[in-house]
C-alpha cells in the first residue's frame, strides 16, 4: 500500500482571494472541509501565492492540500484554462510567463476601467478595493466594484452585460496559446489537464488538443458545471484512446458563483495518477 493512500472526496479547483474567490486560502480549505472534502488543490489564476496559507489550513484540518493553479491560455479569440498540478513555482520559464500574463492583466483591467468609466461612475481605485494585495486581476473584481456602485446586481449581471467580449468595454488580454502553456507546466513538473473544457464554447479544435497531447497533456476536467454532454461525448473517446487523466471539480469562487466545493470531485485512482506524474512540488499530508 502507497504510504499516503489518497483520501477523497477530492476538489480539485478551487479559487481563493489570491485571484477571483471571495475568501482567503485559509477559509476556502475550510469551505472545502465543510462540504465533506478531504483532498484539495488550490487553483487561483496564475499564481500560486495562497499555497502556503492553503496548506497550513489543510493540515490543521486534516486533510491533504494539493497544490495547482488555473493557468490562463487562449486560442485565437478563445480564453483556455489550463489546470496545472504540482508545478514548480520557481520554475524560471513558467514564472516569466504567468507574470506577464499577471502584468497584461493589469493592463487590461485599467483600459476596462477606463472605457466604462466613459459611461458609469468607475474608478480604477474602485477595482482595487476590490482585488486582494497581490492578487490575480480580473474581470470578476471590476464586477465587484460596479456591484459596490450599484451599476448591476452581481458578478452575473455584470459579466453578461457590461463586461461581455461583444460589448464596448471589453479589452483582450494577453495569454500564451494552450499548447505553449501545456509545455511550460510539463517542463516545471507539473500536470497539466484543461479546466471545463467541454463548455459553450465548444471543444477546442482535435488538430489543437492533439499538438497539446504531444506537449504533455495529462487529461480533462470533465465533471464541471459548465460542460456541455456533447463535448463531454467527444472528450471521452479521446480519454479512452490515450488513457488519460479525468477529473471533477466544483471550481468554487466563495461567494463570486453559485458553485459550491464537492458539487464533482475526482477519484481516489484520477488522484494517484496526478501525483505520480507530478514531480515539480509535493502534496502536503496530515
Ligand atoms: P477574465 O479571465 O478576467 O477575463 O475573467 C474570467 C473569470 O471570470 C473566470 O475565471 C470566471 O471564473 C469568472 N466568470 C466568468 N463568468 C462569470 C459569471 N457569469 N459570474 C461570475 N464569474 C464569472
Ligand atoms: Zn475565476
Ligand atoms: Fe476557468
Ligand atoms: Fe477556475
Amino acid at each position: 500500500m502507497a504510504l499516503h493512500p489518497p483520501q477523497g472526496p477530492s476538489d480539485l479547483h478551487l479559487h481563493s482571494d489570491r485571484s477571483d474567490g471571495t475568501q482567503p486560502p485559509a477559509e476556502v480549505m475550510r469551505a472545502a472541509h465543510e462540504h465533506g472534502i478531504r483532498t484539495a488543490a488550490l487553483t487561483d489564476h496564475d499564481t500560486t501565492a495562497g499555497w502556503a496559507e492553503a496548506a497550513q489550513a489543510t493540515v490543521s484540518l486534516g486533510m491533504t492540500f494539493l497544490p495547482g493553479m488555473e493557468m490562463s491560455a487562449k486560442h485565437e479569440w478563445r480564453s483556455v484554462h489550463v489546470l496545472a498540478y504540482l508545478i514548480d513555482p520557481d520554475d524560471p520559464p513558467l514564472r516569466a510567463m504567468i507574470e506577464k500574463v499577471r502584468s497584461s492583466r493589469r493592463d487590461r483591467a485599467h483600459m476596462m476601467a477606463d472605457r466604462i468609466a466613459r459611461d458609469y461612475d468607475l474608478t480604477w481605485d474602485d477595482i482595487v478595493a476590490q482585488t486582494g494585495d497581490g492578487a490575480t486581476v480580473g474581470r470578476p473584481h471590476i464586477a465587484d466594484a460596479l456591484v459596490a456602485r450599484g451599476h448591476v446586481r452581481d458578478r452575473s449581471e455584470a459579466f453578461h452585460g457590461i463586461l461581455s467580449p461583444r460589448g464596448d468595454y471589453y479589452v483582450d488580454l494577453y495569454a500564451p496559446d494552450p499548447v505553449t502553456a501545456v509545455g511550460l507546466i510539463n517542463a516545471a513538473g507539473g500536470v497539466p489537464i484543461i479546466a471545463h473544457p467541454a463548455g459553450r464554447a465548444g471543444v477546442l479544435p482535435r488538430s489543437v488538443i492533439t499538438a497539446m497531447l504531444a506537449a504533455g497533456l495529462a487529461g480533462f476536467e470533465l465533471g464541471h458545471r459548465e460542460n456541455l454532454e456533447q463535448g463531454v461525448r467527444v472528450l471521452r473517446r479521446i480519454v479512452d484512446d490515450h488513457g488519460l487523466i479525468v477529473t471533477g471539480s466544483s471550481d468554487y469562487h466563495g461567494a463570486g458563483k453559485p458553485n459550491l466545493p464537492g458539487e464533482n470531485t475526482t477519484s481516489d485512482e484520477m488522484v494517484e495518477r496526478i501525483i505520480e506524474s507530478g514531480t515539480g512540488s509535493a502534496p502536503v499530508y496530515s
